[in-house]
């Protein structure tokens, strides 16, 4: 099988790369999370646990992966055709993503030899599951700040987080195809107006 698992900005916020796992090309949109073998190679890819998953995760990745995006395309009020699921709703999203972080309340340890340490209170999950809680806490707080936007770019679906205020697209390429987008629009704008008569 080929596995189409690109690792989008490695820059970008985990929780942003979980929601950007729905991507699109020229052609279609795709699903990073679509089997065990894709997020294996995803999980690794993006550094979130050691690299051990299993079916239950798949359906626990996903999940939060189409909560986050829900809450997102809420947040950014995005439009966009093919970037919103219609499978669940922002107040289903939002329970969805509670659960989550229910599961991020610190706790303090000691162990006899070796001190203190702050753990989370899901410390007998496996290490992707705690991963998954603490990106749920990340994904809350990109969506209570100014920073997430949906990407403008022609046909694109993914978020990003901004790294300064004007920044409209998840990427150069995104930006270059919006300004071609536009050019062609204002020249075709400009043709009907020849067409009309007016100047
Ligand atoms: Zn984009």
């Amino acid at each position: 099988m080929d596995l189409e698992v690109p690792v989008l900005y490695p820059t970008q916020p985990k929780a942003v790369r979980l929601m950007n796992t729905v991507w699109a090309d020229r052609t279609s949109v795709h699903d990073s999370l679509e089997t065990l073998a894709h997020l294996q190679l995803w999980a690794v890819r993006a550094g979130i646990g050691d690299g051990q998953v299993d079916e239950s995760d798949l359906d626990v990745a996903r999940e939060l992966r189409d909560a986050l995006r829900r809450l997102a395309a809420d947040a950014t009020h995005d439009d966009r055709r093919g970037a919103v699921s219609a499978d669940i709703d922002p107040q289903a999203a939002l329970a969805v993503t509670n659960r989550f972080l229910a599961d991020c309340t610190p706790v303090l340890r000691h162990e006899a030899g070796q001190g203190y340490s702050r753990v989370w209170r899901s410390g007998d999950a496996s290490s992707f599951r705690q991963e998954l809680a603490v990106l749920a806490l990340e994904g809350a707080d990109l969506l209570t700040g100014q920073g997430l936007r949906a990407c403008g770019g022609p046909g694109c679906v993914l978020y990003f987080a901004r790294s300064h205020s004007r920044r409209e697209w998840c990427s150069a390429e995104c930006g270059n195809r919006a300004r071609v987008a536009r050019h062609y629009q204002r020249k075709r704008d400009g043709d009907l107006q020849l067409e009309k008569g007016t100047p």
